[in-house]
């Protein structure tokens, strides 16, 4: 077997990258579904095996040992005994590393015994309003999807007989047509996805009525989605494997539903908290009392309202607020209090008013002691 390094056509100083490109221009080059010579394709192949990985390149460098039978004693799989170059599965995987787009499901699926790449599905969204209330308690809910999931008319195969894919005849399986174009540099040849297969480099020949030859088609189903207490707005709950329909056996994606939590009549959320404007009486803010507010939970909490409490002060029900996902100590519910100043006075009301107004000294027409007062003095020093 000749030098490996003049298979790849690189100097022995060669760097990763430069044999790589080298080797990708070989493959393309000698590819046996491009009407390459399959051995020749081998070699550059096997030289690349040995030269990407440095340890077995040190090694080859070294001994001169490139891991075949002859150079290493018979009996040895000559791309198994290598271990860490991560090809331990051969050529296709090899191939498969480098061609994702170049030769694709083509390179994959055509020529080498039935070996299909595959492409797991698309993972979907699906929204989910949820109100507040259930954002307390967690709820299931059923969701109505419809993504691509697999044919059952012909299990996924796509065709009616169940063969599947078969290697393009337009293209010869590669997914791409080469034209040749003049440009001012002269002529030039340039690769186009082939139209008879969209570029995959496969396709049926009974397509399956059901999908059309696809494989999948859209299917509406029903999924039951348990959203535990505490979601917030913008939350996703994965629902695995309930994506779309991975093509040819390819696992399928997730689904997730992404939780919309609705505004409140009353409550704002903060956080685990909940907060609400309350209106208390001048009377009840000044004397003291008890309010009754409704919970979201449904219940209703008697609050304690202090003598004295002031517009703006805040009530706070300790663990009426939010659970919090996957457990932890519920929110409070913060009860800001507006102080209601009575308006439509009845007589006895003004009568009553006017004599706490005296008693407190706090005299209705303006005095010397009046807020005027204070604030004209105020300004003036
Ligand atoms: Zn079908
Ligand atoms: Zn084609």
């Amino acid at each position: 077997m000749s030098d490996l390094y003049d298979q790849l056509n690189v100097p022995r100083d060669a760097s990763a990258d430069d044999v790589k490109r080298a080797y990708r221009r070989k493959a393309r080059e000698h590819h046996p579904d491009a009407g390459g010579d399959e051995e020749t394709f081998k070699a550059v192949t096997h030289a690349y095996t040995v030269l990407a990985d440095p340890q077995t390149r040190a090694r080859y460098d070294r001994t001169g040992d490139d891991g075949t039978p002859r150079s290493r004693g018979a009996g040895q799989d000559p791309f198994g005994g290598f271990g860490g170059g991560g090809f331990g599965g051969g050529i296709n995987d090899v191939i498969d590393a480098f061609f994702g787009s170049a030769f694709g499901d083509a390179a994959a699926g055509g020529a080498r015994g039935g070996r299909v790449r595959t492409q797991p599905g698309r993972d979907v969204l699906v929204v989910v309003d949820l109100t507040l209330e259930e954002v307390v308690t967690g709820v299931s809910r059923d969701l109505e999807v419809e993504v691509a999931r697999t044919c059952d008319d012909c299990g996924g195969s796509g065709s009616l007989d169940g063969s599947g894919p078969a290697r393009c005849g337009d293209c010869g399986g590669h997914g791409q047509v080469q034209r040749v174009v003049r440009t001012a540099f002269g002529q030039l040849a340039t690769a186009a996805p082939c139209a008879a297969c969209q570029g995959t480099g496969r396709n049926v020949s009974d397509p399956c009525p059901g999908c059309a030859g696809e494989g999948r088609r859209a299917t509406k189903r029903t999924l039951q989605v348990d959203l535990p207490a505490g979601l917030e707005d913008g939350d996703r709950i994965p629902v695995r494997g309930e994506g779309e329909s991975g093509r040819q056996g390819a696992p399928p994606g997730d689904l997730y539903a992404q939780v919309r939590v609705a505004p409140h009549r009353v409550y704002e959320r903060q956080g685990r908290d909940l907060v609400a404007e309350v209106t208390v009486p001048v009377t009840q803010a000044a004397l003291g009392g008890t309010l009754a507010v409704p919970t979201v939970d449904g219940d209703e909490v008697e609050v304690p309202v202090p003598a004295g409490t002031q517009p703006g002060d805040v009530l706070s029900v300790r663990r009426a607020g939010l659970p919090v996902r996957g457990g932890g100590r519920r929110g409070d519910l913060k009860l800001v209090v507006r102080v209601e100043v009575p308006t439509g006075l009845d007589h006895a009301q003004r009568e009553l008013l006017a004599d706490l107004a005296e008693l407190r000294g706090e005299p209705l027409a303006a005095t010397g002691n009046g807020l005027f007062t204070r604030l004209r003095d105020a300004i003036q020093r």
